[in-house]
């Protein structure tokens, strides 16, 4: 039994609730803290702070006591979110971020696990749809297309210039597109995979087969499922690498090809209308070599099988939707 107790921030959100799941089943005290509750069902923490993170005194209380802090904490959304709220992600992400890191400090925090994410990489590596998979030393020279990635990369740098005065290890991952249930699935904060599953949802249900898609759906990305995601941050946590590794799969599809897997699992035939939309870079993927030698994690759950769990969550709170709409 682990009785050491840890920290998990943006506990309300799609991954650290996962999370808090997955380390209160290792047995670990854990606190969560997030501005919000977790929207879906209720947190399996030992103890749950509602704590806005851009102020220090709250990030004080979040650390106090605490031997590993995992900050997920962020102001982020899908493309439809980060694409517009550059000064808004970057002012309120600089504060959970440095304040979550500075609190550490004060309370003698030993580990400290930051969220990253793919969306540091230089936009010109990113320019094509048959990209070249990402390696962790593509970030520089830096030029991140969105304020989104520019904050992460400056947390990656202050976590690195921490290390050199302060006796906590620092551990950092860059997640690309983590999916799966209990994740935000409508408005301008979902990202493809749920969006996608929620707009074929809804077509099959009312008997309508066309969906809109951003753009012309040939921009490409991986996709990794969260149980192999908080795996991965388990793993890395407790390795002794100390530089910033890829949490992602490394297969790459379309948007138009994500689109027909989920449109299979629902099983009906769709008709995809190109809209103008927020992309993102034309193309990504990631390079595990590094993650896959240093700390030997490779995703195991298959595009189709998250896709379908992820498509039967999000199918079933259409169906409630439509009920209510109906009865209203
Ligand atoms: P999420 O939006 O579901 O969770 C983030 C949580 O942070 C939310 O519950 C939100 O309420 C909370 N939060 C925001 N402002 C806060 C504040 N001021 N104080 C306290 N809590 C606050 O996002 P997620 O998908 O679970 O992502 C978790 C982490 O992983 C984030 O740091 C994100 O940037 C990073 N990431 C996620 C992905 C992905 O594909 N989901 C990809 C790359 C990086």
């Amino acid at each position: 039994m682990n009785k050491k107790r840890v920290l998990v921030t943006g506990a309300g959100g799609f991954i650290g609730h996962h999370l808090v799941t997955y380390l209160k089943k290792k047995g670990y005290w854990v606190r969560g803290v997030d501005i919000k509750l977790p929207e879906f069902e209720a947190s399996a923490a030992d103890e749950f702070l509602q704590l806005d993170l851009r102020y220090f005194s709250n990030a004080l209380i979040a650390t106090q006591g605490i031997s590993e802090v995992y900050a997920l904490a962020a102001d982020m959304g899908g493309m439809g979110y980060i694409s517009f709220k550059h000064s808004e992600i970057l002012y309120n992400n600089t504060l959970i971020n440095t304040y979550t890191l500075e609190a550490s400090k004060v309370n003698k925090v030993s580990r400290y696990f930051f969220a990253s994410s793919a969306c540091v990489y230089p936009e010109y590596k990113q320019l094509r749809a048959k990209v070249t998979p990402l390696k962790e030393e593509d970030a520089f020279p830096a030029d991140p297309q969105d304020a989104y990635g520019w904050e992460k990369l400056m947390t990656e740098i202050m976590l690195k210039y921490s290390a050199e005065s302060s006796k906590t290890e620092y551990r950092i991952a860059r997640f690309h597109n983590i999916f799966g249930p209990l994740g935000t699935w409508d408005g301008e904060r979902a990202k493809a995979p749920a969006s996608l599953s929620r707009k074929i949802a809804y077509a099959k249900l009312t008997n309508t087969n066309e969906i809109e898609i951003w753009g012309d759906g040939k921009q490409t990305r991986s996709f990794c499922y969260v149980d192999d995601c908080v795996r991965g941050i388990d793993m890395l946590m407790h390795s002794n690498y100390k530089e910033p590794l890829n949490i992602g799969q490394d297969r790459i599809v379309t948007i138009n090809e994500l689109a027909d897997i989920i449109a299979d699992i629902a099983g009906i035939k769709i008709k995809k209308v190109h809209i103008p939309g927020p992309q993102g870079v034309r193309g990504r993927n990631s390079d595990n070599s590094r993650v896959t030698k240093e700390i030997r994690w490779k995703p195991k759950v298959s595009l189709e099988r998250g896709l379908e769990s992820t498509y039967k969550w999000i199918e079933k709170l259409v169906r409630d939707q439509i009920k209510l709409e109906q009865n209203a």
